[in-house]
Parts: structure tokens; sequence; C-alpha cells
């Protein structure tokens, strides 16, 4: 039998993404010889173990030392102080990685830490739920989903392999990216419309009692989908906006002017532009269809 890609890999933030991450290692073979959970939620780690998700599970982020892979996955507002408690036990040849939803701000706040011999390889799956917690993770999360590595100049060419051969090992098809684009494409592909899920339910909460009900009764109409992706995780989302914030900041300046062109046809009776947009965007619905990320 051929040995595993790593020996060990530490998860640190263990809801979601890690604990997906550590099913993956579970179910399928040749990915790590095991799994520790760093988390500073003692019930958390409680928790893993009783899943029997990891060997042992600690807040202790001495347990670092231990892995040759460092698995960052609390919200991205966590990192800087992260990064200065976790860095120092890292032994050299170590990979060091991420899966935070914004890439500039991961290297601002974790790069100034990371020890000389230890490779630092920020990336990020393109795949979630709205759940939260060790409980809601799946190994099937990352199957044909991308996941996207954003290496610094001069990565070491094999550590960026190694990873790779990790994430392709979950399931997941590999692309690689320089941070600010990777920031300015997810602004536009998650970030907005995030936004604007959140928008749009916060203002069926605030409509009078009445029509509230109503809103719920009839959700099905569309309102539904908007709900379940404004139902993921405030705490992550805040640090993605606040971290993310010139890229989501332009592409919400593009999406005014064009709900105000929009505003604008309605209010002229412009039927012919308005099925101009809406062929259009019917068009974009069946390439993601074709590329099967529907
Ligand atoms: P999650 O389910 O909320 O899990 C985060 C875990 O990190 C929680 O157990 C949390 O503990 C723990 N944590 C928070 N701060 C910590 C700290 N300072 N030290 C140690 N543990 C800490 O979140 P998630 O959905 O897995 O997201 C994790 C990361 O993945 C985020 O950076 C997010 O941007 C990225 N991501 C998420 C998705 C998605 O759709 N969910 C997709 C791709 C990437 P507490 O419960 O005590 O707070």
């Amino acid at each position: 039998m051929t040995a595993p890609l790593f020996t060990r890999v530490a998860i640190v933030g263990f809801g979601l993404i890690g604990s997906s991450i550590a099913r993956c290692v579970a179910e399928y073979p040749g990915l790590a010889g095991d799994v520790v959970c760093i988390d500073r939620s003692q019930a958390v780690c409680d928790r893993v173990m009783e899943l029997g998700l990891a060997a042992t599970a600690s807040p202790d982020p001495a347990l670092a030392a231990t892995a040759d892979l460092v698995v960052l996955a609390t919200p991205i507002g966590a990192f800087a102080d992260l990064g200065a408690v976790i860095c120092p036990h890292l032994k050299p040849g170590t990979i060091l990685t991420d899966v935070g939803s914004v890439k500039q701000s991961v290297l601002r706040d974790i790069g100034p830490h990371v020890p000389e011999g230890v490779h630092f390889i920020p990336g990020h799956p393109l795949a979630g739920t709205e759940h939260s917690g060790p409980d809601a993770g799946f190994a099937a999360l990352f199957k044909n989903r991308w996941c996207i590595l954003t290496p610094p100049p001069g990565a070491n060419p094999d550590a960026v392999e190694k990873l790779a051969a990790f994430w392709r090992g979950c399931g997941s098809q590999l692309e690689m990216m320089e941070p600010g684009h990777h920031d300015r494409v997810l602004a536009i592909t998650s970030h907005l419309p995030h936004l604007i899920a959140y928008t749009i339910v916060g203002t069926a909460t605030d409509l009078e009692d009445h029509l509230k009900s109503e809103v719920i009764r009839f959700s099905a109409s569309g309102f539904r989908d908007f709900t379940r992706i404004a139902a993921s995780d405030p705490v992550m989302w805040r640090d993605i906006f606040l971290n993310n914030r010139e890229a989501v900041l332009e592409v919400i300046q593009r999406f005014t002017e064009d709900l105000t062109a929009l505003q604008r046809a309605i209010r002229w009776g412009e039927g012919e532009k308005l099925e101009e947009l809406f062929t259009r965007t019917r068009a974009i619905r069946r390439s993601i269809i074709d590329a099967r990320q529907a």
C-alpha cells in the first residue's frame, strides 16, 4: 500500500468545511494518515470526538506542530489572530493552507506570521451550504466543484502540486488564480448574490405583519430560494464583506446602475429592453448547465 499524501492534517475551525474535509480523509483512501481538530470551542471539540471525525481534538494551537498539512477553516475575520497563535508551532516543510472565501485579506493577515520553511498556499473550495458546525459536513461536498488555489509568487511547485492532489482526492477540480482576480470573480459570482438575498429577505421582514405572513405562505414563487441563501452564517458573511470591500463595492455600483436601467425600462414600458435582457440571462443559465455546475 502506498503512503498517504499527508501523515496528519490539522483542521483549525471544525465547522461545515473543516468537518467535510475530515470526512473526505476518512472516506477517500490515500489523502492522510489521520486528522486532528483545533477549535476554540470545547463543545465543538467534544462533538468532533463523539462523531469520530478526528484522532484528537483540542483548543490548543500547539497541536498544529504534529501535522504536515494545516488547514485554517474558521471565519476569515479570525485569521490575523489565528496566524499569530498557530504559525509559531509549524515545523519546516509543513503546508499551511486555508479555505477562506476572500484571498487578498488572507495573504495580508496570515502572510507575515508564516515561518521560514513553511509552505503557505491559500485556497478556496467553491462549495458550501447554508448550514454550519461539525454535524453539517459531508464528504461529497467538494465532488465536481472547483477549488481555487492562490499560491504566492515563489511558492514551492511540489508543495502546490501536493495540495492540489489532496483537493483532487476530495473530488474537486483545481484552478490557480492570482488573489486579486479571485476576489473580483467571487464578488460577482458569490458575494453580490448573497448581498441581494440578504437585502430581499431583509425587505420582506420589514413589511407589515399581514403582508409578511403572505410572503411566507406563498414563498415558493421565488422568495424561498433567496431565504436559503440568506440563512447562511452571519459571522462568516460579515467577514467576507468587510474583507472584500473594494471588489464588492465595485460590483454593487455596477449592479445599482443596471437595476436603475431596468427600473426605467419598466416605467417607460420598454418591453423589448426587458425581453432582450431576459433572453441573454437565460443563455447564461444554459451555459452553467452545460458546464455541469448547476
Ligand atoms: P462554520 O461551520 O461556522 O465553522 C467555523 C468553525 O470555526 C466553528 O466551529 C467556530 O467555532 C470555529 N472558530 C471560529 N473562530 C475560531 C478561532 N479563532 N479558533 C478556532 N476555531 C474558531 O464555518 P464554515 O461554513 O465551515 O466556514 C469556514 C470557512 O470556510 C470560512 O472562512 C468561510 O469563508 C469558508 N467557506 C465557507 C463556505 C460555506 O458555504 N459555508 C464555502 C467555502 C468557503 P464557534 O462555533 O465557537 O464560533
